[in-house]
């Protein structure tokens, strides 16, 4: 019996989550099973996580969100912590990354995976050093150890540094912010410590063996990932980017699903590039950005300098987005940040959808289009990306209920409502009307219903309701 998804559609098999993933994408379950089999699309199904809902990653899918949670040092209860992801969920992260570093990791990951209906991702790297005490302590049977118990306690995809060689190292010294990735650095720390090659990539065929009996994907690292928008698509990242490519392939050989990490800041000239790159480098694997941020100058709107960034590659050819919060370069954001983050980057891979002509993508916006020009407030709000924004916002200066049959907003006032007079002018017969005949979007039927609407609470599962209703929570820095 096959063990992994991309087995299994190599052999010619269309698995349970093939068939889920079909039905949610709108899409054949042959076409899922031969892109998985192609290795051009992932489905992050650890076969002990039963509690998910699979979904798929790919650039001929839906534009996928991930946001990062997890403790710190000064916060970690498991009630905070499933209140993060009730939050991420909630607001319409397709994955999520626990990145915690704090006490009781294996207690709170465990009730992530326990009650999560989106894959999990970790980066265990990170427990290593916690283990270890130290980046220079880590030995390559710590690294092992601790990937095989999180791919036996059910974790979806890890976040593997092991791109990043000892003879990439030189190439990163003239750069103007070094080495940014947390991953990376701890892995050039050892390097330059031991005088031996990464760890990760000294026992990587190991590690394929793990994630092969688990189903476990990988989400190759890229620790050389630029930091500023001068180091952008220098020497190093795309020396990694070769290593990516290697692995790539030898993962695949092992019948274990593929993703590949990307930046980081690139300059908007450069986002198409970067990503056209990646996929022939990695041969078509999926590409999984952070941002990547078109502007160095913005601190406190880097969820906008980088959702610009994230949906040019979108459109370019990404399959998943790691969402960037306000805070990110500032400090921990909270839950807020996490609403803003998650609503930024929801429409770059809304947009970037639209800009592919992915199926039924644009039938939402054609929904709330017309609810507007129909003056149905209500209809708008819920068709909305965030009800409860596009609500609050609306009431701030029209609360009366009587306002939401109003053919007007406090924008330009029912004198100067620009869709009012329109609309008058064509029944004073002085215009063809537009709208006689017309059907309307029935989203409900269309392919776009599944993975574009409703906005918000999608996933919410009972075991994830149970936590709380009201989503508390706080995560991290996009950065691992
Ligand atoms: S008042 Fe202006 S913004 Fe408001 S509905 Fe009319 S046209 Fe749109």
């Amino acid at each position: 019996m096959a063990r992994t998804q991309i087995e299994a559609a190599r052999d010619g098999t269309i698995t349970d989550a093939m068939e889920r993933v079909a039905e949610r994408e709108n899409r054949d379950p042959e076409f899922v099973r031969e892109q998985v089999a192609e290795g051009q699309a992932v489905i992050p199904a650890n076969v002990n996580h039963d509690a998910l809902d699979p979904m798929i990653i790919g650039r001929e899918f839906a534009t996928k969100v991930n946001a990062n949670i997890g403790n710190s040092e000064t916060t970690s209860d498991l009630e905070t912590e499933l209140e993060k992801l009730h939050t991420a969920v909630h607001y319409g992260a397709d994955t999520v990354m626990d990145l915690g570093t704090g006490s009781d990791l294996d207690e709170i990951r465990e009730a992530h995976i326990e009650h999560s209906p989106v894959p999990i991702g970790t980066v265990p790297l990170y427990e290593a050093v916690k283990q270890a005490g130290s980046p220079e302590a880590i030995t390559p049977e710590l690294l092992l150890e601790i990937i095989e118990k999180q791919a036996r306690q059910g974790v979806d995809y890890m976040t593997i540094h092991a791109g990043i060689l000892a003879e990439h190292l030189p190439l990163t010294d003239g750069r103007k912010t070094g080495i940014v990735s947390r991953g990376g650095s701890i892995m050039a720390s050892w390097m330059e410590e031991h005088g031996e090659q990464n760890p990760l990539f000294q026992v990587y065929d190991e590690i394929c063996e793990i994630f092969a009996e688990h189903d476990v994907t990988f989400s190759l690292g890229d620790s050389l990932r630029p930091g500023s928008l001068a180091d952008a698509c220098d020497e190093a990242q795309y020396a990694e980017l070769d290593t990516l490519g290697e692995l790539t392939r030898r993962a695949w050989e092992y019948d274990v699903q593929v993703m590949v990490e990307g930046p980081g800041h690139v300059p908007m000239h450069k986002v198409a590039e970067n990503v056209e790159r990646q996929q022939a480098v990695c041969d078509g694997a999926p590409f999984y950005v952070l941002g990547p941020l078109v502007t160095d100058v913005a601190p406190g709107y880097d969820h906008i300098t980088s959702a610009i960034g994230a949906a040019m590659a979108a459109q370019a050819g990404a399959a998943m987005l790691c969402y960037v919060t306000p805070k990110e370069h500032l400090g921990l954001p909270d839950e807020e940040d996490v609403r803003d983050g998650l609503a930024a980057y929801r429409i770059a891979a809304h947009a970037g959808d639209v800009g592919n002509e992915r199926p039924g993508a644009r039938d939402w916006d054609d929904a709330l289009s017309e609810a507007r020009y129909e003056f149905d407030w209500r209809r708008q709000f819920a068709l909305a990306l965030d009800p409860d924004r596009a609500r609050d916002y609306h009431d701030q200066t029209l609360p009366e209920d009587n306002y939401k049959d109003a053919r007007f907003c406090s924008m330009c006032g029912a004198e100067f409502c620009s869709m009012r007079i329109d609309q008058d002018a064509r029944e004073d017969g002085e215009m063809a009307s537009l709208t006689d005949g017309r059907d309307g979007t029935d989203l409900e039927s269309s392919p776009a219903a599944e993975v574009n609407r409703p906005p918000v609470g999608t996933h919410d599962s009972d075991g994830l309701s149970a936590v709380g209703d009201e989503p508390t929570g706080v995560e991290q820095p996009g950065d691992d």
